[in-house]
């Protein structure tokens, strides 16, 4: 046996060469042979000696008490080998493992023998010693050891009633050799066996366990390495902290400090502004046993670190807090982005309110410069219109004076037609200002369009009469109804109309026509005239503001004047009525034709009394002659002398009572001193404005009448003037027979 062959291992046993016994199991192996054969008798103090040194060896060194049973049983049975099989499985095969051997057989330590083919498996299933004899006639697998096996006894042993392996010793040249008395020194040598066997497994369980927490720690710190995760703990009741090499270096602490150095020191490594809040945080996590995770600065050795640092309260048995213990992390760069951001949200954010400030200023500005630019056009027309007001008066007052010539009255009646049109130009340069900025607004309501389309041909009869033009009806449309601001419309008539009859020529038509053009209701209105006519190319041109003709620029503006803005502003207006106006001529003398399209409203929408005539609002009021109005007492409140003293003239000449005031206070006094049955007021005044006045005079005489009279003439000076309580807003300048109709409904008192 001095040169070892290999163990006997589980892949021979399977080998087919070791296939089928030569025997049965019973010759070869048996309980009986060993109580049949004489009792040698015992020796108990050698017996009592090797025991007691083997106590000692198992006090003293356990791991080898195995290997010392064998030789002690070696000795005692005076047996050739000895050893220790041990039943185990491997991979997935029962085996008994040579976990001792002494003698001959030793270099076979630690070899396996699969245990169908292991007289050991025969033993611990017989549970009894057994003398096994030229065993490998039933066991051919042992031929593998080349060794001769004349005898070997084998006693099983076990630990609470499981079978854990034999003991067996062997004789390798003679038979008959062991006897009932080894079988009995063998079984007590077997309790030192399965007592040791355990303590080897208990050692082996705590080596391994300690192997593996040795490699789950070092897993753990290349883990928290990798990740730059530091670890810390905290004793609550010494207040003492321990803390990784990099956790200490975070901090700033000393070596000693890194194993149990007072809490005092890290919190002194803490950034001071977040020294509450941390303690706040773990105080919450203590009492409610929550999870702590909050993120802080250090002054670490490299400077000002942001951690974000996570841990849990750990506690004993009986639930009392013993360890926080946790994770830290150095997060500065994480935290040095978040600041970039922040800081590039802020500026974003600061940039954003910068540019709404200065779009809000501009804004203000544009808003402020509007206004501006109202009031300008506000002031403008007013200054442009107060003057113009005593002329108006005083040429239609004397244009119908049959105390003139007929020649005189006629020159009058020029200067009253071009007064009326500078008006009518200042009209239409506010009402393309409003247009351009969308301020021009509509006052709809229901109207009959023929109405409207009458009241505008009735203010160009005259001029028509005198160019001895004539006028041609054919108003065919059945359904004339239409939803529109009936003063707009007759505006949209009467430019195309005044037109028509500017550019014909003495004797000329002019015919005007309407029809229902579509079974959705629309109506069509066409003035034609037989004059001029529009060239081709400027057929659409016409309708831009300040757009003249060719035909009309080509013969010089004097001869034809206008600004080139009626068509435009009706064109606008005709639009926001969800209509249109478009222009046709054959050309240069061919005369021209303009269609003005809008929707009708359906006749179920209303019954036909619900329909008013053509509206006759202060824009455009049709100036009905009311000479009959009776004797009255009127006070002018007119800070503009000559219009205040025109207005007097020829309001006495008309049998009228006046009393002229130049300011509010003025009229005030005389309101205070006695009854009028009459108020024709200016809104503009020095001392306050007409609506302020109104309010004044209706506190000392409440309901007397009264007209505004002022250069101020848009939508909202007119709704003004309605709120403050005037019966009739006149914008200047006025004809002396507007300023009657006006006052047509007004009865005299008793005083008058
Ligand atoms: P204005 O008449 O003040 O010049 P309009 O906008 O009303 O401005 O008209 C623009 C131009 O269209 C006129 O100057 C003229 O050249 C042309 N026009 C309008 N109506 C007629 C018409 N019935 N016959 C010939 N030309 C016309």
């Amino acid at each position: 046996m001095s040169s070892p062959h290999p163990p006997p291992n589980t892949e021979a046993s399977h080998d087919p060469k070791w296939g089928t016994p030569l025997c049965s199991v019973d010759e070869v192996i048996t309980q009986e042979e060993l109580e049949r054969r004489p009792r040698r008798a015992p020796d108990h103090a050698t017996e009592n000696a090797a025991l007691v040194a083997l106590i000692k060896h198992l006090a003293e060194s356990p791991k080898t008490l195995l290997q010392k049973l064998t030789e002690t049983a070696l000795t005692l049975c005076r047996a050739e080998s000895a050893g220790i099989s041990i039943e185990e499985v491997h991979e997935g095969q029962e085996i008994f493992r040579w976990r001792a051997v002494s003698g001959r057989l030793s270099p076979f330590l630690n070899g396996t023998m699969p245990r169908r083919f292991s007289p050991c498996g025969t033993t611990v299933d017989r549970r009894a010693p057994q003398i096994m004899q030229e065993g490998v006639r039933y066991y051919p697998y042992m031929e593998t050891l080349q060794v001769p096996l004349q005898e070997v006894l084998l006693v099983p042993f076990y630990r609470e009633e499981k079978p854990v392996g034999t003991l067996w010793i062997v004789s390798h040249e003679k038979t008959g050799v062991f006897d009932a008395e080894d079988a009995r020194i063998m079984g007590s040598l077997c309790q030192f066996a399965s007592a040791a066997v355990e303590v080897l497994d208990t050692l082996q369980t705590e080596e391994r366990t300690r192997h593996e927490l040795a490699e789950v720690k070092t897993k753990l710190e290349s883990a928290l390495e990798a990740g730059a995760i530091a670890t810390w703990s905290w004793d609550v009741h010494s207040n003492r902290v321990h803390v990784d090499p990099y956790c200490a270096a975070l901090f700033a602490v000393s070596d000693e400090d890194a194993h149990g150095g007072p809490v005092e020191h890290y919190v002194s490594a803490m950034h001071p502004d977040d020294r509450d809040r941390v303690a706040a945080q773990i105080q919450a996590s203590i009492l409610h046993d929550e999870p702590y995770d909050t993120e802080y600065r250090v002054r670490s050795r490299d400077g000002e670190r942001w951690v974000l640092a996570r841990g849990k309260i750990l506690r004993d048995e009986q639930g009392r807090s013993s360890q926080f213990a946790g994770v830290l992390a150095d997060i500065t760069a994480r935290k040095e982005q978040e600041m970039r951001h922040d800081r590039h949200e802020q500026e974003l954010r600061e940039k954003e309110r910068e540019i709404r400030e200065a779009l809000r200023q501009a804004r203000d500005q544009a808003l402020a410069a509007s206004r501006a630019k109202d009031e300008f056009l506000a002031a403008l027309s007013h200054e442009l219109r107060t003057p113009l007001n005593p002329v108006l008066l005083l040429a239609s007052d004397a244009a119908s004076n049959p105390a003139y010539s007929a020649v005189v009255r006629a020159d009058f009646d020029t200067v009253r037609k071009n007064v009326e049109l500078e008006a009518r130009l200042i009209d239409d340069l506010l009402d393309v200002t409003r247009i351009a900025s969308g301020k021009l607004k509509l006052d709809t309501a229901l109207c009959d369009l023929h109405a409207v389309l009458r009241d505008a041909v009735a203010k160009v009869q005259a001029d028509a009469d005198e160019k001895n033009i004539s006028l041609q009806w054919g108003l065919d449309a059945l359904q004339p109804r239409v939803s529109g601001d009936a003063v707009r419309l007759q505006q949209v008539f009467w430019n195309v109309l005044k037109n028509a009859v500017k550019f014909t020529p003495v004797g000329g038509i002019i015919r005007i026509e309407s029809r229902n053009i579509s079974e959705d209701g629309q109506i069509q209105v066409q003035i034609h005239d037989n004059g001029i006519g529009i060239q081709p190319d400027d057929l659409a041109r016409i309708f831009d503001a300040f757009a003249q003709g060719a035909l009309q620029e080509g013969a010089g503006m004097p001869l034809f004047g206008g600004l080139g803005l009626g068509l435009a502003i009706s064109q606008r207006i005709m639009q926001m009525h969800s209509g249109r106006i478009v222009a046709t001529s054959g050309g240069s003398g061919q005369g021209s034709c303009f269609s003005i399209e809008m929707p009708v409203v359906a006749i179920t929408q209303t019954s036909s009394a619900e329909v008013p005539a053509a509206s006759s609002s202060t824009h455009a009021a049709t100036a009905t002659s009311q000479n009959s109005s009776s004797r009255l007492n009127i006070l002018i409140v007119e800070d503009h002398a000559p219009s205040r003293q025109v207005l007097e003239r020829l309001l006495i000449r008309r049998g009228h009572q006046v009393t002229p005031a130049g300011s509010g206070h003025e009229a005030c006094a005389h309101v205070t001193d006695r009854d009028f049955d009459l108020v024709v007021c200016d809104v503009g005044l020095p001392d306050t404005d007409g609506h302020t006045l109104l309010q004044q005079l209706h506190r000392l005489r409440p309901g007397l009448p009264a007209i505004a009279l002022t250069g101020y003439g848009t939508e909202s000076d007119v709704r003004k003037s309605d709120i403050a309580g005037f019966i009739t807003h006149l914008t200047k300048p006025v004809s002396i027979a507007r300023l009657e109709a006006a006052m047509g409904g007004i009865k005299a008192g008793p005083m008058a």
